[in-house]
């Protein structure tokens, strides 16, 4: 993993104890997997919270409550005598009257551990798709976000 081997020699030399790279990927596992489990929890709230304002206002549209919701999505580029789309973008919805977040995704073209030839079931793949327009992504975390 990129992150412990960038850190490794300096601590060495440094002589600050470094645990060993497997217990360092399993905690950042770990961690991202608990940062995604309250990212998701948080995102839940902010449903019902917009759910339960939509139906104390009298808002529905066919009997569902409805929300106004802020979407955007971004995938970074360069145009400097070559043009280049990143590996990864990223999508965000936001619910107008919570101001919190509904639904955050990210996008990637790319991952370190499918061009290693490391198997799907060996690694958490974060490689989501090809397409790099925005507008594709926007569409994708609006579906997956219902
Ligand atoms: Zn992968």
């Amino acid at each position: 993993m990129p992150y412990f081997y960038a850190n490794h020699p300096r601590l060495v030399l440094q002589g600050v104890p470094v645990m060993s790279s497997k217990n360092f990927n399993d905690t950042v596992k770990s961690i991202g997997l608990w940062w995604q489990e309250q990212l998701q929890d948080l995102m839940a709230q902010a449903g019902e919270e917009e759910k339960r304002q939509a139906e104390e206002c009298g808002d529905y549209h066919h009997g569902v409550p409805a929300i106004t919701v802020i979407v955007d999505a971004g995938w970074s580029k360069r145009s400097d005598r070559h043009s280049y789309n990143a590996k990864s973008g990223v999508g965000i919805i936001i619910g107008q009257a919570s101001g919190k977040i509904l639904h955050i995704g990210v996008h990637n073209k790319y991952s370190t551990a499918h061009t290693q030839g490391v198997p799907q079931e060996k690694h958490m793949c974060l490689k989501t798709g090809t397409s790099s327009s925005e507008w594709r992504l926007i569409g994708d975390h609006i579906h997956r976000a219902r």
